[in-house]
């Protein structure tokens, strides 16, 4: 029997065999010709999955919250300002590294959990507040949430701040474009979306950006994340040359470098239109079900995972029935609502059977937990979903 779960958290996610095995070859020296053209090519192929033509890609290893703490160590200086559109647990956390380095940090808030600031309460608050930055979580893990980066990048930039974004839980699923919607610096993991087993912190720095580090006037308050160690490194392997900061995670960027050839080989514009289609076709098996899901508005859904409440009479049991259905999904995050919610993870190389799969897990798990509804309701409404999406 088959004893290997589906895994469907919002990372780490199931990863492709090909970079699994990547990930088992053989370690080399990190100053090994074939180890510095592998992380070369990887840089090189970052700035394309990353949309960012003249930026300025970091690989390091650690996971997204060094990402997170690198782009503020290099960009935040005391008394800065930051406007942090906060859509849950991840821009706190972005906030409190602010605070770190001694930012200033304003909170911008949607009405509950669940929801988000409007692009109005966002363009006030940058009338009022004037911040130096303003950042913003595209996804966040503990509500589901997808804000609009576009419109609150342009809005940033009209006000004259930079745009820092984290993009941990939907770079590579969710559409991120860093050069053409005017980012400054944006981040992510190895372990979601990008496809590649958790321990690389990644960030991709733009032209203004990188001017504002080099012009800093106060020295960068972290050794380890510090770009000035990092960016001759990384322009070293983009040179394919040898170097040394600290040792690079080898079998790590051994498999980054076939995960953004298979993320290139399928091509961004037809990765974010899976990512679309499998989760409208998931959502709308558990609309279905008569589940109700953590974002207040259909647009702040985010296409990479789903943050959905158990129903009335149904509690955080239900996680057991469905890993019992041979499933992982994970449970609630968002300290205000912890225990009413789970969460699924659809990103990476999640295809339409795993949607499937997930699905009728799902089903069987609430119906163990004593939850009635029409059997089959939910795998139905998704296929019903993909078949009318390919009719288009
Ligand atoms: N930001 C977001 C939006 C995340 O989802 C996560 C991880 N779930 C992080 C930051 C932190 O990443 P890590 O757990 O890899 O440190």
């Amino acid at each position: 029997m088959k004893n290997r779960k589906l895994l469907m958290i919002p990372g780490p996610v199931e990863f492709t065999p090909d970079v699994l095995q990547a990930m088992g070859s053989p370690t080399t020296s990190h100053v090994a010709q074939i180890f510095i053209d592998a992380f070369g090519e990887a840089l090189a192929n970052l700035r394309k999955v990353f949309l960012a033509p003249s930026g300025q890609p970091f690989i390091v290893a650690g996971s997204g919250t060094l990402a997170m703490d690198m782009v503020a160590a290099n960009l935040i200086e005391p008394n800065d300002s930051v406007l942090v559109v906060n859509t849950g647990y991840f821009s706190d956390r972005f906030a409190k590294i602010f605070e770190r380095y001694g930012a200033h940090v304003t909170h911008l808030h949607g009405k509950s959990p669940g929801d988000a600031p409007t692009l109005e309460e966002v363009e006030s608050a940058l009338k009022s507040v004037r911040p130096a930055f303003l950042s913003i979580t595209h996804v966040d893990t503990s509500t589901g949430v997808s804000v609009d980066v576009k419109s609150l990048a342009a809005l940033g930039r009209q006000y004259d701040t930079f745009v820092l974004v984290d993009g941990v839980c939907s770079l590579a699923g969710e559409e991120v474009r860093q050069e053409e919607w005017g980012i400054d610096a944006v981040l992510t993991a190895s372990q979601k979306a990008i496809g590649v087993p958790p321990g690389l912190a990644l960030a991709v720095a733009g032209p203004r950006a990188m001017q504002k580090f080099k012009n800093r006037a106060t020295p960068v308050g972290n050794f380890y994340a510090d770009w000035n160690e990092w960016l001759p490194i990384m322009e070293a392997y983009e040179a394919r040359k040898p170097s040394y900061f600290g040792t690079p995670a080898v079998n790590l960027v051994w498999a980054l470098r076939v995960s953004l050839q298979e993320i290139l080989g399928e091509g961004m514009e037809p990765r974010f239109a899976r990512h679309r289609r499998l989760s409208r076709a998931f959502r709308a098996g558990i609309d279905a079900l008569g589940l109700k899901q953590v974002p207040t508005r259909a647009e702040l859904t985010a296409t990479t995972l789903s943050a959905i409440y158990y129903p009335e009479g149904v509690d955080a049991t239900l996680l057991k029935a469905i890993d019992e259905e041979g499933v992982l999904v994970a449970g609630g995050l968002h300290p205000a609502i912890k225990t009413k919610y789970f969460r699924v993870g659809h990103m990476g190389s999640v295809s339409a059977s795993d949607i499937m799969a997930t699905l009728a897990a799902i089903e069987s798990g609430l119906a163990r937990c004593g939850y009635k509804s029409e059997p089959g309701i939910a795998v139905a409404a998704a296929q019903k979903s993909l078949s009318i999406e390919e009719t288009r």
